[in-house]
């Protein structure tokens, strides 16, 4: 059992306090501890990135990337630790842990760029005798707070244009997956990130999310999550009038209209639903396939999955790890069973296998009244329903709370662009079964969320409009 500390104001703390123990879901074995912060911790942890402020946010923009590329080229350096640890507390197969830290990484090198281009304006007055300007500043301290499915990339997104605006950061990883945002920070630590700067308190979750989000000092949460925490963390934030960057939940509709290749649309649906065991926000949810070429695309879609090996990520060759908990399991048994029920067929998988492992499953003959097609599943279940016309499954896609992200496939380009325009969603893969990179714009229409994570438009969410008159 290894022991970790937490990081705060440069020091590793927290040996004296009572601990959490870290599971690997592919074994149920704990095999790391983290110290159980809470109200203390979180406080220190702003009192610390408070104190930095001052120092960091007077930083060049040059002097700040520097430091960014340094830590980018040491977690480089420590790719294949990195992508272990995330798959031992994670799950994911090794290959997307790997896949993980060098996107993760990606918005280190980004950003570094990015707070370069930092630019403000000058604006014609109506009078001779005034001048107009607006500069750009750091917004303060920010609180991240991150999910477990991607243990790394929900940390980088945030903290590395947060650092390249000039703020500090107090971070509060997912109580699963605590050892690769800690591994990340003594990497920040290395690289000559100031003391202050980067803070990572594990522990109740809640009584740190009240800490941050009651401190006037706190002056932005950046959350990714469920809809529900994020609309909690919303009201806690009313108090103090926060500035908010929330991705949320999404339920993502995967149209194949009857033109598209069907074995590209077979895998970009494999990409967007199997990838992360189903355990993404973008993850395709809901399969629309024009009635015309269903048969033959799940003729090609069952053949293909059925390939696809379940077990631990650390094992050779290994496509679907486990899920992350029982909770996980359950629900999506539970979307199973709802869909099976109410007479969908299961085209293949459908059951449990021992321990937290679920089959890749597919899922014929839905309708939009099952579970699966409203909730988030967060697991390998693809369902698979039919349509008759374009203007049905626009309708029927955007019949949702949700606006993350959508996927068309069509091989007819200025049809693939009309759909698109109509799709209320904030991330459209158009002949494309995996969006995300870090230069372009990530979030979500509706209750999918607030602001933009990734591209030149990620960088604003981290800094305040400042407009200056000159009076001559
Ligand atoms: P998921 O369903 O992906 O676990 P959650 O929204 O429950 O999503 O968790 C995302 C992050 O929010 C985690 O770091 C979790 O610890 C944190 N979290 C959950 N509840 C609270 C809360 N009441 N206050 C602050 N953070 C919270």
């Amino acid at each position: 059992m290894e022991h970790y500390q937490m990081y705060i104001n440069g020091e590793w703390r927290g040996e004296d306090l009572p601990t959490i123990e870290v599971m690997n879901p592919a074994t149920n074995d704990f095999f790391a501890t983290v110290p159980n912060g809470g109200r203390v911790e979180a406080a220190q942890a702003v009192e610390a990135a408070n104190n930095a402020y001052n120092s960091w946010s007077a930083y060049s923009a040059y002097e700040r990337a520097d430091l960014i590329h340094k830590w980018h080229d040491l977690i480089k350096e420590q790719l294949i630790d990195l992508a272990k640890t995330m798959t031992m507390e994670q799950g994911k197969p090794l290959k997307e842990a790997i896949g993980e830290v060098n996107y993760a990484n990606g918005f280190l090198s980004w950003y570094a760029e990015e707070a370069k281009r930092i630019y403000g304006e000058t604006i014609p007055a109506t009078q001779r005798n005034k001048r107009l300007f607006v500069q750009k500043q750091p917004v303060g301290v920010v609180a991240v707070i991150t999910p477990w499915n991607f243990p790394a990339a929900m940390i980088t997104r945030k903290v590395a244009p947060a650092l390249a605006a000039g703020c500090t950061v107090v971070i509060k990883p997912a109580e699963q997956t605590p050892i690769t945002a800690l591994k990340l920070a003594k990497l920040a630590e290395e690289a000559g990130i100031p003391k202050g700067v980067i803070n990572v308190v594990t522990g109740s979750a809640k009584e740190i999310g009240e800490v941050w989000l009651q401190d006037d000092r706190v002056r932005k949460l950046t959350f990714t999550g469920s809809t529900e925490v994020g609309k909690l963390l919303m009201q806690q934030s009313a108090q103090t009038v926060k500035k908010l960057s929330l991705e949320l939940g999404g339920h993502a509709p995967f149209i194949i209209l009857e033109d598209a290749n069907i074995d590209k649309a077979v895998d970009g649906v494999i990409a967007a639903k199997y990838r992360n065991a189903g355990q993404t926000c973008i993850c395709a949810n809901r399969i629309y396939v024009h009635e015309s070429i269903y048969q033959a695309f799940i003729e090609k879609l069952v053949p293909k999955v059925n390939e696809l090996t379940i077990g631990n990520g650390l094992d050779e060759g290994i496509d679907i790890g486990p899920l992350i908990d029982q909770a996980a399991v359950e629900k999506v048994i539970l979307h199973i069973e709802d869909a099976v029920s109410n007479g969908a067929k299961v085209e293949l998988g459908g059951t449990r296998k021992a321990g937290l492992f679920i089959e890749p499953t597919i899922l014929s003959n839905i309708n939009d009244h099952m579970l699966c097609m409203k909730d988030e599943t967060f697991g390998p279940v693809a369902p698979i329903t039919t349509f008759k016309t374009e203007e049905e499954v626009i309708k029927r896609a955007n019949n949702s709370i949700f606006g993350l992200a959508a996927y068309v496939f069509t091989e007819n380009i200025s049809r693939g662009i009309k759909v698109t325009e109509a799709l209320e969603y904030g991330i459209i893969g158009l002949n494309d079964g995996l969006p995300s990179t870090p230069q372009a714009p990530f979030g979500g229409f509706k209750q999918s969320g607030i602001g933009r994570e990734g591209g030149h438009h990620g960088i604003e969410e981290y800094l305040e409009i400042k407009y200056i008159s000159l009076g001559l």
